[in-house]
């Protein structure tokens, strides 16, 4: 059976048509013959790409395919293209999407990673020109933290990230890219100049905000709805030495989102005094914690102001510095925090550590829960976008009355502000 979804004019590709070949049809794939090793099919590949780190949707497909060139996925989309019966396709990056977006039933997942490092040996190209300044080509299918050695290498870095670096580039393109720099900077999306795509009929396309514009703004954020992106230019400013990491505790929910929203009110691209990170996260009396962040020393103190209130909010800051002069960035923040902040006096935390620790700090949890069984479990991740006007109802609606009152294991909450025009 095959359901039809209505496409909106303006776009270009297939797809967007979600469509469920039968198990008869999927059995009849009939690749073309340069491509036609590339597909697999085997019990164990068809198990791994039937499910995704959400462990919640099972999508099984008829094949998975590893290209060997961004020439082998234009083939394999204009096949799909052009058959008689459209033929789902999914790419996959690392599968960490939650709700079986990777996923392609009856039709062919495209395993990403088997592009390998084609682009100059690494996968990613390190650059500079009078217009953009310093930039990164990148293949959609290299992982964040191999873009950050390798652009760290020239004393260069990435603008925006997300908080988990072993993601793909075309994957987080394809959603938003969202952490703490994006108050400032605007997502991952907002930071990329260029994107070579697969579309929709298997044609290659180079597109930018000036060069098929139409194209380059449904890729970026179209949860890979409007092709495949094979390589994006990604923005970079120099890279900073150390960060000054902060965490600070409160008690009082609106005291907590008044402290944030200032805090990133200061967002201008090129301001030095500004903050360059900010997010936040819930304390919950719901078992042990991970305190790996703080001193040994203040375990149980915390641990008792957790009991105490059930619910602490952590306010979590970052500023970078570039060159040795550790007691400037601690007077910048000083300054910066100075003033009329509603923290808990006794709890404000602070480490030193290099650009990569902090960048790269979901690592540590990630190695933590894979060694404890609870990495590969299911993930009923939300994300959500709550006016300003409504935060403090979905403090007392959700995060009081439902995760606290009812006590529902909650899992890690992020919660922090957004610049509306970032
Ligand atoms: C531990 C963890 C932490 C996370 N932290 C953050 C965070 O801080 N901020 C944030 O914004 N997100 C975060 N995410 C969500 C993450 O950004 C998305 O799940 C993202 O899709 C994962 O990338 P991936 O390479 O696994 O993509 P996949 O899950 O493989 O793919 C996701 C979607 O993108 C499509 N896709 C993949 N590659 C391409 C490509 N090259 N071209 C076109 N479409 C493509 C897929 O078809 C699918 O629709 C996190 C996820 C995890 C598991």
């Amino acid at each position: 059976m095959t359901k039809h979804i209505t496409i909106p004019k303006n776009f270009m590709t297939i797809f967007i048509v979600t469509f469920f070949m039968s198990n008869a049809l999927a059995k009849t794939l009939l690749p073309p013959n340069d491509i036609a090793d590339r597909f697999h099919n085997d019990s164990e590949t068809i198990k791994i790409a039937s499910s995704d780190f959400g462990h919640i949707v099972q999508e099984i497909p008829a094949a998975v395919f590893y290209p060997n060139s961004v020439d082998d996925i234009a083939s394999l989309v204009k096949y799909a293209y052009n058959n008689s019966v459209p033929i789902n396709v999914a790419a996959r990056g690392q599968a960490h999407s939650t709700w079986g977006q990777s996923l392609a039933r009856d039709g062919v997942v495209v395993n990403m990673t088997s592009l390998g490092n084609r682009l100059n040996g690494s996968g990613i190209i390190v650059s500079s020109d009078s217009s953009l300044g310093s930039y990164a080509d990148v293949g959609g299918e290299q992982l964040w933290i191999d873009v950050l050695n390798t652009t760290l290498q020239y004393g260069l870095s990435p603008v925006s990230w997300v908080d988990y670096l072993y993601l793909t580039v075309g994957g987080t393109l394809s959603n938003a890219g969202i952490s703490g720099q994006s108050f400032r900077f605007g997502p991952q999306i907002s930071n990329v100049y260029e994107l070579d795509v697969i579309t929709g009929k298997g044609e290659f396309v180079t597109c930018s905000p000036k060069e098929n514009s139409e194209l380059y703004y449904a890729v970026l954020g179209g949860l890979g709805q409007f092709g495949i992106i094979t390589r994006a230019r990604i923005a970079l400013e120099p890279a900073p030495k150390r960060v000054k990491w902060l965490r600070l505790f409160y008690s009082d929910f609106s005291a907590f989102t008044k402290d944030q929203e200032n805090l990133i009110s200061k967002n201008e691209r090129r301001d030095n005094k500004a903050l360059n990170y900010l997010e936040g996260m819930l304390l919950l009396n719901q078992g042990p914690q991970d305190l790996s962040f703080y001193p040994v020393s203040a375990y149980a103190r915390i641990n008792s102001l957790v009991t105490q209130y059930g619910i602490i909010y952590c306010l979590e800051a970052a500023k970078y510095y570039y060159d040795d002069r550790e007691s400037r960035v601690e007077k910048e923040l000083l300054d910066l925090l100075k003033g009329n902040l509603g923290f808990l006096p006794d709890f404000m935390f602070e480490k030193d550590v290099t650009y990569m620790e902090f960048l790269n700090r979901v690592r540590s949890s990630e190695l933590f829960l894979r060694s404890k069984g609870q990495w590969e479990v299911p993930h009923p991740w939300l994300n959500l976008f709550v006016p300003e006007s409504r935060i403090l109802d979905f403090n007392s609606g959700v995060l009081k009355n439902i995760i606290l009152k009812q006590k529902i294991p909650a899992g890690i909450v992020l919660i922090y502000p957004m610049n509306r025009n970032k």
